[in-house]
């Protein structure tokens, strides 16, 4: 209970660092200052609690921006809907899925996001997201074990955005090696 509070208690913090940065910084390379910290702390934290530890059940939360806007196929209702046609990364995080036995879930909003954690309890949760999703999510699901990893705007944010295959292999590798 004392790890607890005092964990929120620090999360408290940054998350209140955090919305004051956004609100007060209009100097755009110092905007990012305080999220970038938060989550390097929360990735941390996640990572010290794995050092050990192997976990059993592995999610990959994804938000729906990453599938390319003209694709056909509905993959937030199953991701193994996607063809694989390389327009995408989702293709890439089939294989990831097939290769680290994952759940992968591309999710449309908050309430979906939450549904399937629910449901399938994972261990850790690696989100990908925009700075404002995955502050926010980070936050609002402590003490959950989620490593959260941005994803990057190309043109425009919310469509067509993309996200480092590698930075999430690294993150599954040193999960899956354990003495
Ligand atoms: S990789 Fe999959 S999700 Fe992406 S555009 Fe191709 S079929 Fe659609």
């Amino acid at each position: 209970m004392t790890n607890f509070l005092s964990g929120k208690l620090i999360y408290n913090f940054f998350y209140l660092a955090y919305i004051l940065n956004e609100k007060f910084i209009n100097d755009q390379s110092k905007r990012n200052y305080m999220a970038d910290k938060f989550l390097e702390y929360n990735n941390k934290r996640v990572r010290k609690k794995f050092e050990r530890i192997k976990p059993k059940n592995i999610a990959i939360l994804l938000p729906h921006c990453i599938q390319n806007y003209d694709c056909p196929f509905k993959i937030t209702s199953d991701v193994e809907n996607c063809k694989k046609c390389g327009k995408c990364k989702i293709g890439k995080i089939l294989e990831l899925k097939e290769k680290y036995s994952l759940e992968v879930k591309v999710a449309t909003g908050g309430t979906l996001a939450r549904l399937f954690i629910k449901e399938k309890k994972p261990d850790i949760i690696i989100a990908v997201a925009c700075k404002r999703d995955l502050i926010s999510g980070i936050y609002d699901t402590f003490p959950m074990n989620v490593y959260g990893v941005y994803n990057k705007i190309i043109h425009s944010p919310c469509i067509n955005t993309d996200l480092s295959i590698e930075e999430i292999e690294k993150v599954l590798l040193f999960l899956g090696k354990k003495n």
